[in-house]
């Protein structure tokens, strides 16, 4: 589909703020993409606008049913001064699969691709130098049919925002602390686990404010069944080193979100030789490896922080605590290899990164 992407650039620009002052999305760039779709024409009218509010009948269904789905990646200044997004069409693959689960009309993953480099493009120089800050990229679809009955829209709008963040790990990676839940779950199997669809988050809120006010920085879901096996930490997927193999929670239970961190970890992981088991691990065979001392590493994987170290788990009053909370020689690596592929400091043999 080569239809062309309309531009109309904003009137004045915005003052950018510098590298140090960037935190996490709380400021958006001068332009957005904008496409609508209605039943009879599809996918129509791709351009790109000044960024403002969205104008939406208060009847339309994103705002009562929650149909609506998102994604989030990155783009990073390179230290070769090449602006590059990382894996955009693994992301944009993924939201057409967290769109088909919603009952949202798929986009054409060309013009996906598109849009999100065209207005990166145009949007240059907002990504950000130092290492560490990048240009967040969220598309997100919502249905905006007004209409109040429960069934799929018959329209929506997509849309591409983007945010200059500040580094993740301003002074170096801490090991956070978490606790794993019991009593609230985040998914089940037959649900909307695996997709990246708003009502996830607005479910897992009560669980995670819990957890902060106990002290925890995230939340460790367990299964929606027996509440015995890992899920997901937070927004992060999880992995553990037991006794010198890598665990991780298969996507066959469709409660996960299949990460592209994941992905690019597990690859990484497999060609470095090391042992990788996509497969169910209970909390019980977690807590039996910390007290036999062969729980090694525990870490989270997100394109935020990209690798989030996990130094103590509590569970039922009882502290897990993983290599004395420091950070694990394979997560450091995991973090420093999949970082100088994003910043081109280290060569990007799995064409992961989309040069824009
Ligand atoms: C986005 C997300 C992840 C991480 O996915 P990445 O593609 O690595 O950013 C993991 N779990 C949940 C619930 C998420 O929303």
């Amino acid at each position: 589909m080569n239809e062309p992407i309309r531009i109309t650039r904003a009137a004045t620009k915005k003052r950018k703020p510098k590298d140090s002052e960037l935190t996490f999305g709380t400021v958006f760039t001068d332009h957005m993409f904008v496409m609508d779709f209605q039943e009879e024409k599809g996918w129509y009218d791709p351009r790109i606008e000044p960024y403002g509010p969205l104008s939406l009948d208060p009847a339309c269904a994103v705002l009562h049913y929650a149909q609506a789905v998102f994604d989030g990646l990155k783009a990073f200044h390179g230290t070769d001064g090449k602006v590059r997004l990382f894996r955009p069409q693994q992301h944009l693959a993924r939201m057409n699969g967290s769109a088909r689960r919603m009952c949202i009309p798929p986009l054409d993953p060309e013009l996906a691709l598109r849009s999100l480099v065209e207005l990166v493009g145009l949007e240059r120089d907002w990504v950000p130098s130092t290492v560490g800050t990048s240009l967040y990229v969220r598309p997100t679809i919502i249905a905006s049919e007004p209409f109040l009955g429960v069934r799929p829209a018959k329209a929506y709008i997509y849309y591409v925002i983007l945010s200059p963040v500040g580094a993740y790990y301003p002074e170096g990676m801490n090991p956070v602390k978490i606790l794993v839940v019991d009593k609230y779950v985040r998914a089940v199997e037959g649900g909307v686990g695996a997709a990246k669809t708003a009502g996830n988050y607005a479910a897992s809120l009560y669980a995670a404010e819990e957890a902060k006010h106990a002290g925890f920085t995230q939340v460790l879901w367990l299964d929606g069944r027996e509440r015995k096996y890992l899920d997901e930490v937070g927004t992060m997927n999880i992995m553990l080193k037991i006794a010198g193999e890598i665990v991780t929670p298969p996507l066959t239970q469709g409660t996960i979100l299949p990460g592209v961190t994941r992905d690019s970890a597990l690859t990484l992981m497999r060609e470095w030789g090391l042992r990788v088991a996509e497969r169910q691990v209970s909390i019980d065979e977690v807590a039996a490896a910390a007290h036999g001392g062969t729980l090694e590493e525990v870490w989270g994987t997100g394109t935020a922080a990209v690798i989030s170290p996990v130094g103590e788990l509590a569970y039922k009053g009882e502290r897990i605590v993983i290599n004395d909370g420091r950070i694990g020689a394979l997560t450091q690596r995991l973090y420093d290899a999949i970082v100088g592929i994003q910043y081109a400091t280290a060569p990007d043999t799995h064409g992961w990164t989309v040069e824009v």
